[in-house]
């Protein structure tokens, strides 16, 4: 048994509460997605799918087909796996062989689709994207007729599962007119399909912030991220939810995932001492550091530098000089009974006390995802009731 610096729990009430909270929100009709990508935003694929599909879902949807493959490892269920991003032509018959599901953007995948079908003997499953402004992947409108054309064409080879889009931005209240503009070239897009006499299976455009705030976003499915792990999308976001929920503060999103270590060493350093590398902190006074077996190689910020804390004994406790690679140090001067070995909470609650993702990120939650994605998958994760 060979023991890593630290560890990651998962909170399966948490996961319930969430997805409560979204399903308040879409009502009962609408599939959700749960997007898994980057490693379930850190949390872990091969424990978070297993405990999504705990609390019903039965839809996951991931960046590559290797995250489709690490999510078929890990289901237990017979759940839908879609690729919503880069899909190379060698992993086309895997794909579609494993009944997988996949974005469609351009003409060339939509006729690389139709031939590798034939060869597997099964039908692609697709999910038409459609560009309607945000200018990263999406099938433009001029292109529109000769693709439903060919699916027309070639249906016995292809199900059209989905059509979607993705909206640039609609987590921030200023993006709005940019949003409407995508949601009605959506609308007209999608008659022109459905008007050619082709019924696609899901309509679906919501990230987190459509489904919890944009009801006109919401159609047969979501695809949820950010909002299942129990972060906002942004501060416009949390602040409508305030405004209507301000009688019912229970009503809200828990955080699922909790990283924790243990005081590697105990350190009493001198007033007018320099504390780790360089002259980043300078000891005011005789001090009592704990040295934290964890540093930026660990995907802790190395930002926090003289900046975060971290719990010990229920108490907040600074960071004192930089984050290292491996180590940092706090201050538990003035905390009694502090020994090597006692629990630190460097994300989630402690005796009350509690250290959230966003207090790392302040001021800008995109963060929030940058910050929890780029946890090393090295690092075990735990379910936790
Ligand atoms: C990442 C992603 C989502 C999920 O976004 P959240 O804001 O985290 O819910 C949905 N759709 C697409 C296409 C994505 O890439």
């Amino acid at each position: 048994m060979h023991r890593h610096s630290s560890r990651i729990e998962l909170s399966e009430a948490a996961l319930k509460n969430n997805l409560d909270f979204i399903r308040s929100n879409i009502g009962g009709d609408t599939i959700i997605s749960s997007v898994v990508k980057a490693n379930a935003y850190g949390h872990g694929i091969h424990d978070f799918v297993p405990l999504a599909e705990e609390c019903g879902i039965r839809h996951f949807a991931v960046a590559s087909s290797y995250e489709a493959e690490e999510v078929v490892e890990a289901r237990t269920t017979d759940a839908d796996v879609m690729i919503m991003g880069i899909l190379y032509p060698e992993d086309l018959p895997w794909v579609i062989k494993h009944e997988i599901e996949y974005f469609v953007y351009d003409f060339h995948r939509l006729e690389r689709s139709v031939d590798i079908a034939k060869q597997v003997g099964k039908k692609a499953r697709i999910h038409l994207e459609l560009e309607t402004g945000g200018n990263r992947t999406g099938l433009e409108p001029e292109k529109l007729d000769q693709t439903i054309a060919f699916i027309k064409k070639n249906l016995d080879y292809l199900e059209l599962e989905g059509v979607c889009t993705h909206y640039a931005g609609i987590e921030s209240l200023s993006n709005q007119f940019r949003i409407q503009q995508q949601e009605q070239l959506f609308e007209q897009m999608y008659e022109r399909i459905t008007d050619a006499g082709i019924e696609p299976n899901l309509r679906h455009t919501a990230c987190s912030a459509g489904a919890l705030a944009f009801p006109e976003t919401v159609m047969d499915m979501v695809r949820v991220g950010t909002a299942q792990y129990g972060l906002w999308p942004s501060p416009d976001i949390y602040n409508l939810h305030l405004m209507q929920e301000k009688d019912n503060a229970e009503h809200t999103l828990e955080q699922v995932l909790s990283w924790k270590t243990n005081i590697m060493h105990l350190k009493d350093v001198a007033e007018g001492q320099y504390i780790g590398y360089g002259t980043a902190f300078q000891a005011s006074r005789d001090m009592r550091v704990a040295v934290i077996p964890i540093g930026y190689g660990n995907g802790y910020a190395r930002s926090l530098s003289n900046n975060g804390e971290v719990l010990i004994h229920g108490q907040k406790t600074p960071i004192v000089g930089s984050v290292n690679m491996n180590v940092f140090m706090v201050d538990v001067t003035d905390l009694d009974g502090v020994n090597i070995r006692d629990k630190v909470v460097l994300i989630g609650q402690q005796n009350g006390e509690s250290i959230s993702i966003k207090s790392f990120t302040e001021g800008n939650y995109a963060i929030n995802n940058e910050f929890i994605s780029r946890l090393p998958a090295a690092i075990p994760r735990k379910v936790v009731s």
